[in-house]
């Protein structure tokens, strides 16, 4: 059977990357798409197992032979989704889990419209800002440029089936897994997830935005 889509996107600093490899180490069967990109390598990151970097004309030419399954352009660089490694991936039965940002998700929903997608938050729009100047890799400029870029990104939260807030890294990985695999449905949620909440009420979804929204501009 073909495995399934999975789109996680989530503000930059969210702990995203840090979920997804704690869900992969607890359960088998996950292949992590790892994207291309033009932004520079972080300090730690590896070329090849982080993203692939590219030059802009890597990037634009891989564009023009259909190479990607979605990009789009993120401050002040390009990412996008390499197509030959998903549609492998699927075929042999693995669910392919793609961590990006929402106008790319929303050309995935658009191409494959069963896809799975999971939008994962910090509780707080200040715990995002002790995030993300607490990393330290990245000039305070670059933080504030990822707070502003998250300040636009939080009116999205409503096109995402399922919200779920990273309080804690492990619940929130098996909050992840137990969407992903069905065995949580808000008709029957199967038991507790405190620390990874799992949100799929439009209105509830709604109005924990609009108190993230709140709270980036006070910092803002
Ligand atoms: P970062 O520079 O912090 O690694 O990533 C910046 C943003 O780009 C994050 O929100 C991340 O999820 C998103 N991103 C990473 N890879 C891709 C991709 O292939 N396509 C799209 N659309 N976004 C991506």
């Amino acid at each position: 059977m073909e495995g399934k889509l999975i789109v996680i996107s989530g503000f930059s600093g969210a702990g995203k990357g840090t979920v997804i490899r704690r869900m992969m180490q607890e359960h088998e069967g996950y292949a992590l798409s790892v994207s291309m990109t033009t932004r520079k390598p972080r300090e730690g990151e590896i070329d090849g197992v982080d993203y692939h970097y590219v030059s802009n004309e890597t990037f634009e030419d891989l564009v023009r032979r259909d190479g990607l399954l979605e990009h789009a352009g993120f401050v002040d660089n390009y990412y996008g989704t390499p197509r030959a490694f998903v549609e492998e991936n699927r075929r042999a039965g693995r669910d392919v889990l793609l961590e990006i940002e929402v106008q790319g998700a929303m050309q995935i929903r658009e191409q494959f419209p069963e896809t799975v997608l999971v939008f994962v938050t910090p509780p707080t729009a200040e715990e995002l800002r002790n995030r993300l100047f607490g990393r330290k890799t990245e000039s305070e400029e670059k933080a504030m440029k990822r707070l502003r870029r998250a300040a636009a990104e939080v009116h999205s939260i409503g096109e995402y089936p399922y919200l779920i807030i990273n309080d804690d890294v492990e619940a929130c990985a098996e909050s992840l897994h137990s969407v992903i695999s069905g065995s949580w449905t808000p008709e029957a949620p199967d038991g507790d997830h405190r620390g990874g909440e799992i949100i799929t009420d439009q209105a509830q979804k709604e109005a924990f935005a609009a108190a993230f929204s709140a709270g980036l501009e006070k910092i803002l």
